[in-house]
């Protein structure tokens, strides 16, 4: 820290990024990316003419896009908010919707990135511990009178609450938003996209960078009433009109253009992740009921720090958090047949040991 730095950011606390290790040497399965490569429609579309209009600024309102998401969605043009990576959209929402007096309310153990930005913006933040189960009780955000936060299904456990469960978190929050973080939604969970037009509060954040292949490109989108997508509209024309370069929004057509592609490899990507978790029972792990694409997973065997440090030693990466209540699992994302039967293979090795 430099003397410069204003105090108010002194006590801050970064959020910490999974791993991303520069050689290849690793099979990895620590951040949740899609393991197969973006469509041949966007190979396609980023050729040397898109290369060429780099010397223009790309469209602030990206409007081909959200005609395009809109379309995909079922809903408006403007119900359509695009940014920078769906974190974009939690650093906008949190800069909007909640303040000193209008706190937030997410749970205790989920992304960590909401504390962060809560911290960053000082708002006071209640963090609702998990059922025994691990999984959210909707009932704790019922009338809390703050925004509220919530991933579904969750990260990093993987389970989701349903939309009689999110309805009603609505219904009896009608001041505050509803922020459900839905990055993981296409691995089999349900969307709460159609209640935008019954509950005004209700905003919810997609990404590209999970099913869709693109974390590299940052591209993430919000869906909510018209009134909620003009308020992150204001934030981010206030503070980086172009936040979506244009190699990125061009992709971003592509991919919704090549949408069947990518529900393709999310069906195999859920496939995949249930012989995973029948595997990993059959070694005698619990795992949690996961509608992502990872599973959350321990072993009375051993503890998750050192399963997570053993399989990097051959060459598999893993996410562990130290966090108490969870540290005995690790989470593992789910990646093609191949990689999945290393690791278990790996695994199988390690517990061996024991
Ligand atoms: C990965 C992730 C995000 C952020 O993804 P972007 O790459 O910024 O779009 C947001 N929320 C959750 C719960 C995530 O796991």
């Amino acid at each position: 820290m430099s003397r410069f730095l204003s105090p108010r950011f002194a006590a801050l606390e970064a959020y910490t990024p999974g791993e991303q290790p520069r050689d290849q040497q690793y099979i990895k399965l620590n951040t949740n990316e899609s393991p197969y490569p973006p469509s041949p429609e966007v190979f396609e579309r980023l050729n040397k003419d898109e290369i060429e209009r780099l010397n223009l600024y790309p469209d602030p309102e990206g409007k081909v896009l959200k005609e395009k998401l809109a379309k995909l969605y079922g809903v408006g043009k403007e119900n359509i908010f695009l940014s920078n990576g769906s974190d974009d959209i939690l650093n906008f929402a949190f800069m909007a919707f909640c303040d000193e007096e209008r706190g937030v309310a997410f749970p205790e153990i989920s992304y960590g990135f909401y504390p962060v930005y809560a911290d960053l913006y000082h708002v006071p933040h209640v963090k609702i511990p998990l059922k025994l189960d691990y999984s959210v009780d909707y009932k704790d955000y019922c009338g809390i009178e703050k925004m509220v936060v919530i991933a579904n299904p969750n990260a990093p456990t993987g389970m989701e609450i349903g939309l009689f469960e999110i309805e009603e978190i609505l219904k009896s929050n009608p001041n505050h938003v509803v922020l459900m973080d839905e990055a993981y939604v296409d691995f089999g969970g349900a969307s709460a996209v159609g209640l935008i037009e019954k509950y005004p509060n209700l905003l919810v954040s997609m990404t590209f960078s999970k099913s869709r292949s693109m974390a590299g490109a940052r591209l993430g989108f919000a869906i909510a009433s018209k009134g909620i997508i003009e308020d992150l509209e204001k934030i981010k024309f206030s503070t980086n009109p172009y936040n979506i370069n244009r190699l990125t929004l061009a992709a971003g057509e592509a991919a919704v253009d090549s949408d069947g592609y990518y529900k393709d490899n999310a069906k195999k990507i859920i496939a995949t992740r249930e012989k995973t978790v029948e595997a990993l029972k059959a070694l005698g792990f619990t795992v949690l009921d996961s509608k992502a694409n990872f599973v959350f997973a321990k072993n009375n065997k051993i503890t998750g720090a050192d399963l997570y440090t053993q399989l990097k030693k051959k060459g598999v990466l893993v996410r562990h958090f130290e966090k108490e209540k969870i540290k005995d699992f690790v989470r593992i994302t789910i990646g093609t047949e191949e990689q999945m039967e290393v690791f278990l293979q790996k695994t199988t090795e390690v517990l061996a040991q024991r």
